[in-house]
């Protein structure tokens, strides 16, 4: 059972996106924000996946034709068991990359046994250079260990990418010093436009066609880089005297739908075959009464040839850290 893993369009579906826990120790104004009135309600520890479960997800999906994995959140950070589940995943035979989307706060110490464990590539999302301007967007004053997760990842020889959203008011001051990190690092600093999905639905996005315009005024004509196998929606731009270059990501009007390649797994198991469509599947459901990862895989390529045709937000309710950014 290793042939592709295809939708009824067509589409070849060979990654996957595991939220592996929806707790989070910041607290980002889009995404979780801190609100006394409204605090963040977490799933009992018991509806989290377990490493083994994980890893049983992780064979069958490998078996469907799944060729890359990125653990996200909520923080993936907050796992303790996260060296063991990038060992499992990226030990089977067919997965080419096991990657991970962090805020970094705690990296540093804990990139050595990931790195060994098989991790092959870190987004770090950091929204600002300065410590104020960090808090107030995060909701906590961590960004000199974000910073020195990323040194951490850089002195390991790992593909960092840096993924800010402009959040306008907030840190349009950061966006020229974002960029300018890919002078002397060797990293994409991305800029995501924000989309309306939970509390981002309070903050108008800023068009990367703005941005755009900034960095060409400081930093001249940027050329765009042709798509690389596994770019996804980022439109990436080398800029010159970078030995890094700048992506963008337009989820919001990118018409990327067409060769969408990416399925979802909550951090309770439920499968989303697009991030604006609500839950497809339930596959801790599955795995906890016993069924094996063939079983498990046959399920799943029947699932993913429902993924839909595209998305426009308007069906998912539930916030990002709920869904796994
Ligand atoms: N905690 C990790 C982190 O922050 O990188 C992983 C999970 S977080 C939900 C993943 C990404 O989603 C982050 O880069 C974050 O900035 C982004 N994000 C969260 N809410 C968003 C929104 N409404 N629009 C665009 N990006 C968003
Ligand atoms: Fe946490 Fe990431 Fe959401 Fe910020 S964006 S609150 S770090 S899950």
């Amino acid at each position: 059972m290793s042939e592709c893993l295809k939708d009824a369009m067509g589409r070849t579906i060979d990654y996957l996106r595991i939220s592996v826990t929806d707790r989070c120790n910041l607290r980002c104004v889009y995404c979780m924000p801190e609100d006394p009135d409204r605090p963040p309600v977490f799933l009992p520890e018991e509806a989290l996946l377990t490493a083994g479960e994980w890893l049983i997800f992780a064979k069958a999906a490998a078996m469907a034709g799944i060729r890359k994995i990125r653990l996200t959140g909520g923080e993936p950070l907050m796992r303790q068991d996260l060296a063991e589940l990038v060992w499992g995943m990226a030990s089977l035979p067919q997965m080419e990359q096991v990657v991970m989307t962090t805020n970094a706060v705690g990296l540093a110490q804990r990139i050595g046994a990931l790195k060994n464990a098989g991790l092959a590539g870190v987004n770090v999302s950091l929204d600002s250079l300065e410590r104020e301007c960090y808090r107030r967007i995060a909701g906590r004053d961590r960004m000199a260990e974000a910073l020195d997760g990323v040194r951490a990842c850089l002195e390991l020889g790992l593909p960092v990418k840096i993924n800010c959203v402009p959040v306008r008011g907030l840190n349009d001051s950061q966006w020229i010093p974002l960029a300018e990190l890919a002078v002397k690092w060797p990293v994409q600093v991305r800029f995501i436009e924000m989309m309306p999905i939970g509390e981002g639905k309070a903050f108008p996005p800023v068009e990367n066609s703005r941005i755009r315009q900034l960095l060409e005024r400081n930093f001249g004509p940027v050329t765009e880089v042709s798509p690389g196998k596994r770019q996804g929606p980022a439109r990436v731009f080398r800029v010159p005297g970078f030995a890094g270059s700048i992506g963008f990501i337009s989820a919001v009007s990118c018409g990327c739908c067409s060769s969408c390649n990416r399925i979802r797994a909550t951090a309770d198991g439920k499968i989303k075959l697009c991030l604006h469509h609500p839950v497809n599947g339930d596959a801790r459901e599955r795995i906890r009464t016993g069924k094996s990862p063939e079983e498990l895989c046959g399920w799943l390529r029947a699932l993913v040839r429902d993924k839909p045709k595209d998305g426009a937000f308007t069906d998912e309710k539930r916030p990002m850290w709920k869904i796994g950014g």
